[in-house]
């Protein structure tokens, strides 16, 4: 039997189980080091959003969120390091304690541009979860505070990844056979 969704997959990274259980692992270390402060958690969309959704079911704390979308990949699998913010934050988040959620860090030029941003905004504190850090493809320095997974210089999908907006709602973190590209 074919499946449209994943007869495209050549090898599964990173397991729903795992994130599963490392959630649980960043979620209690967040709502440890947030005690007796306030938290707002910021999701980069529209990648992060499962990985947000999950996360923060296992923080044991009071939080707030909210979202922003900017530009980094078109429908293309390198990145072009020009940012722009295609939708803003509703909150203000000048005194606040911020935690902004991104799907994975690859060369790190959307994550300094967003730090520079907020940060201009100052807020009380700022740090980055991410589920994937690619270190390999790193071009700017990022301190990353709370870290899922590192993998390899591969181009992922799954789990909030798109390739051309398919393959978010793939449970695990997978990469694609060559051919998938092709036929897009
Ligand atoms: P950076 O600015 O760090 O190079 O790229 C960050 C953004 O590029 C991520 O938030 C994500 O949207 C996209 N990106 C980077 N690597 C991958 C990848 O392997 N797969 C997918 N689907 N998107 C990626």
């Amino acid at each position: 039997m074919t499946n449209p969704l994943k007869d495209n997959i050549q090898e599964v990274l990173v397991t729903s189980e795992q994130i599963k259980a490392k959630a649980k692992e960043l979620g209690a270390q967040i709502a440890k080091d947030y005690e007796g402060k306030d938290l707002l958690i910021i999701c980069v969309l529209k990648g992060a959003l499962p990985f947000m959704a999950d996360l923060i079911r296992e923080i044991d704390h009071p939080l707030a969120i909210d979202f922003m979308a900017v530009s980094s990949y078109g429908d293309a699998t390198t990145s072009s390091g020009a940012v722009m913010i295609l939708k803003d934050l509703e909150t203000n988040i000048n005194g606040r304690n911020v935690l902004i959620v991104e799907d994975i860090i690859d060369t790190g030029l959307t994550l300094k541009y967003l730090i520079e941003n907020l940060q201009a905004r100052k807020p009380a504190s700022l740090k980055i979860c991410t589920l994937l850090d690619k270190p390999e493809r790193r071009k700017v320095d990022i301190r990353v505070d709370y870290k899922g997974f590192t993998i390899p210089d591969a181009f992922v999908v799954g789990y909030g990844l798109d390739f051309a907006e398919l393959y978010r709602n793939l449970p695990d973190v997978c990469i694609l056979k060559p051919e998938a590209y092709e036929n897009n």
